[in-house]
């Protein structure tokens, strides 16, 4: 008989593990794990064997932060070569967020790491986490995809392309720009799953900290001092959301105000407030003129990306034009 395979969950907090009580849902410590253990489902001879580490304290994922990212990260690191794959539960909030950030903390990785989370507590009758876990782990024991993904309703997307579309329903996620890496029917059908296979690689772990970023969208009737005021602040960087295909007000105090913060060193990121497509600033003149301005093209990156490339990118004390390169050059699949 084959070895079964080993997966390790660290369980962060979020809905998935909440129990009921008089203010609504809580996280609870142990709760999680005691549940799971009354599941005959997850201890089936088909099922890989699983170790269950719940973090301390357990959080709501709209409190995460890179902080949290890095002892993620870490805590992987340290149990990389003792697992055949990694878990990590999640609220949904923010876990978009958690998994591009986690795409580029962790490069060469070999072994799949598949975040998951729930809308309904696995507690519940009408659960969704039951079935997200049971998959996440067969997907990790059985069809692993050597990168960071995010497992939801039947689909597993490449972690860094997923962006939480709704707050309600099961089909939470989607993966506008990029075709889903398996989807779960019947069989587990690969789509657009990474034919890599990245053996005897050493798993490399970068820095990630947050840094001084912020978005603005863009609407008729924007007042250009409140912009103005924004980047004589501290910045780094700013992500502009823009409309269509990156086109913006055709008007010189934008353009003024934007071309005197790129000159200074500001990073200005061009996405649209589409959520799907691709940036093309050469595409009409309100679009071209941005790109005079020194303002960076977003391609096809979601929101959660672009933030999470800046702080990992702005994390490793790069001159400014490196940072400004490698913001449009496809790192870890998330741009196309
Ligand atoms: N607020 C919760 C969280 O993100 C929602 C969820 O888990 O789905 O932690």
């Amino acid at each position: 008989m084959t070895k079964k395979k080993r997966i390790y969950i660290a369980y962060t907090g979020g809905t998935i593990g909440m129990k009921p009580s008089k203010e609504g849902f809580v996280p609870v410590a142990g709760y999680l794990s005691q549940t799971i253990a009354d599941m005959p489902e997850f201890f089936h001879d088909d099922m890989p064997d699983f170790e269950i580490f719940e973090y301390d304290p357990l959080i709501d994922s709209a409190n995460v932060s890179p902080k949290i990212w890095q002892t993620l990260a870490l805590d992987i690191q340290a149990r990389y070569h003792d697992f055949d794959g990694f878990i990590i539960l999640h609220g949904t909030d923010t876990m978009s967020y958690t998994a591009s950030a986690l795409s580029f903390v962790f490069e060469n990785l070999s072994k799949p790491v598949i975040i998951t989370g729930s809308q309904i507590p696995l507690s519940q009758l009408r659960t969704d986490a039951r079935i997200n876990l049971l998959n996440a782990l067969y997907i990790a024991a059985y069809h692993p995809i050597n990168e960071v993904s995010l497992f939801f309703n039947n689909q597993l997307f490449r972690g860094n392309r997923s962006s939480k579309q709704d707050a309600d329903g099961f089909d939470a996620f989607v993966s506008p720009n990029y075709p889903a890496l398996l989807e779960a029917g019947i069989q587990i059908k690969n789509i657009a799953g990474s034919k890599q296979a990245l053996l005897n690689t050493r798993l490399n772990v970068s820095e990630i900290r947050e840094q001084s970023v912020v978005i603005l969208p863009l609407f008729p009737g924007i007042d250009w001092n409140i912009l103005e005021m924004l980047l004589e602040s501290p910045l780094q960087a700013l992500v502009l959301l823009t409309y269509g295909v990156g086109n913006a007000q055709q008007d010189d105090k934008l353009l003024n105000i934007l071309k005197s913060a790129t000159e200074r060193g500001v990073l200005i990121v061009n996405c649209s407030q589409c959520l799907k497509g691709k940036v093309n600033m050469g595409g009409y003149a309100t679009g071209n003129s941005l790109l005079e301005a020194g303002v960076i093209s977003g391609l096809d990156m979601t929101i959660e990306t672009v933030i999470t490339k800046l702080y990992y990118l702005l994390s490793q004390d790069l001159p400014i034009s490196v940072v400004a390169e490698l913001l449009t050059t496809n790192l870890r699949g998330e741009l196309s």
